[in-house]
């Protein structure tokens, strides 16, 4: 008998989370607040995930991939807001927070601290905290500064999941280095998700996936 695609997948995910992914990402998404310290932060009454990774990393410019539009990152990084933690509500269903990026190679461990004393105090009792999505980027695999925020996000039983960024930038064989690296940094470590998402803003390779397993985190839609 020939075989059949009964649990209706194909080679990137299953067609219905992907769905599920594309039509959380289509409903609105604002701007809700910018926390400069835990007084600031919203209220916790949706699912949140959050971003971090490195300055540089191409944050801003996945969550304008995912998000479709360009609001999210522009007003992240309006002048004074660079430094707060940035909320924006999709459509009702999941709240996302932009994390200040982290480590300047030159500043390094300081610039770490700095962004720990403040993500950490996010973190602590951050009951609606569904997921980090850590942004590595995808020539470079986890460096020391990465390293030290997983342990920061162990330490909080956080769970995170990687994401490597720019994949467009590398060859096939150098990418698959970097996912072999990256997945022998998390295996042992307690918080992160052991599936490693990879992505590219300019391509827009990975985004239905990321979408995919972020709407599995969202609060259910309205029927109405
Ligand atoms: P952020 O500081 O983490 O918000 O990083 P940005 O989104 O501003 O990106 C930093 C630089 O990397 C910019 O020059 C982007 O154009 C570039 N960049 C971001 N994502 C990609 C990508 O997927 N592919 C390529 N080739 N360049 C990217």
């Amino acid at each position: 008998m020939p075989p059949t695609d009964t649990d209706n997948t194909d080679d990137t995910g299953d067609i219905d989370d992907l769905e599920q992914g594309r039509l959380l990402f289509a409903r609105e998404c604002l701007f809700v607040t910018g926390a400069a310290d835990r007084d600031g932060l919203p209220s916790g009454d949706l699912p949140e995930v959050a971003f971090a990774g490195r300055s540089n990393v191409g944050k801003s410019s996945l969550l304008n991939a995912l998000t479709g539009r360009k609001t999210l990152a522009r007003t992240s990084n309006t002048p004074g807001r660079t430094r707060q933690l940035n909320f924006f509500d999709l459509g009702g269903r999941l709240m996302l927070a932009d994390l200040p990026g982290y480590g300047y190679a030159r500043t390094g461990r300081a610039e770490v601290r700095s962004w720990t004393r403040l993500t950490m105090d996010y973190l602590r009792g951050r009951v609606s905290l569904r997921r980090i999505c850590l942004l590595i980027d995808a020539r470079h695999g986890p460096k020391p500064p990465d390293k030290e925020v997983m342990a920061q996000l162990d330490a909080a039983a956080v769970v995170y999941q990687v994401v490597l960024t720019k994949a467009d930038k590398t060859r096939p064989a150098a990418l698959a280095e970097c996912l072999a690296a990256t997945a022998g940094v998390i295996a042992k470590r307690p918080a992160a998700h052991p599936d490693i998402i990879v992505t590219s803003a300019v391509k827009g390779t990975g985004i239905a996936d990321l979408r995919a397993a972020l709407a599995a985190l969202a609060a259910p839609a309205v029927i109405r």
